[in-house]
């Protein structure tokens, strides 16, 4: 047996978000749905409600918990807010039937998908990849993890957005026009899903530009709040 060959650079952190009642949940990957409710793409102006989902991801380490300050994003001016429900995986497969998906749910969070909504037009306009619009440092505000079983239902939750105590987005996760379910099966169609994968499961309508000094809270019922605090751009 031969030692493991010594690291070049200082150990890269794992991410962790803490879960309700104690302990923490590791996180493996994040995935997003493109979008999952009928009132939002109607204001998005764009895609056919019929459309399968799509999923993108952002980075694990975009992630930031509740109560974090976020500096306002270079490289965009139209800085914008999406309240979600997240789905916490706790087993890993691939080809899930729907009828077991919620055998791989682990838990629920509340999320925000921060988004540079000029960069994502520009992106569909040119046919590029969304990752400029989706994918950046701190784009990703998750709550703490509830078990699923601590959670009364994941369906029939109203969710919320305030920015500055102003309703801004309001929904009902029964609008989803995938659900949870299906949204496990057809992910676990293109990929293994893996114990720790975060899926941030689409937006209703309402979403809006934020700015340096705003206070974002998002809420579903059942779960414990996420607020946000956006601050001036870093030097
Ligand atoms: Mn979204």
């Amino acid at each position: 047996m031969s030692a493991s060959p010594a690291s070049v650079l200082p150990a890269i952190p794992a991410t962790e978000l803490p879960v309700v009642g104690g302990g923490v949940f590791p996180v493996r990957r994040v995935y997003c749905v493109g979008r999952n409710y009928v009132d939002h793409i109607r204001e998005m102006k764009e895609a056919d409600e019929r459309d399968p989902p799509f999923f993108f991801q952002k980075p694990r380490d975009a992630l930031v918990a509740d109560g974090s300050r976020v500096p306002y994003p270079p490289f965009t001016s139209d800085f914008q807010f999406e309240v979600e429900l997240v789905i916490a995986i706790g087993r890993s497969a691939r080809d899930i039937p729907i009828a077991k998906a919620r055998d791989h749910i682990w838990g629920y969070a509340v999320g925000i998908d921060l988004t540079r909504r000029d960069r994502q037009r520009d992106a569909r306009d040119l046919r590029l990849p969304w990752e400029v619009g989706k994918s950046f440092d701190a784009s990703a505000p998750c709550g703490p993890i509830a078990r699923a079983s601590d959670m009364r239902t994941s369906e029939g939750c109203t969710i919320t957005l305030s920015v500055n105590g102003i309703e801004r987005q309001r929904g009902d996760t029964r609008q989803m026009i995938w659900s949870v379910p299906e949204v496990l099966a057809q992910l676990s169609r293109q990929v293994t899903l893996g114990a720790g994968d975060l899926i941030f499961t689409g937006t209703p309508a309402g979403v809006g530009p934020v700015g340096p000094g705003d206070v974002i809270t998002a809420q579903i019922d059942g779960l414990p709040p996420l607020t946000i605090t956006i601050t001036p751009p870093e030097a």
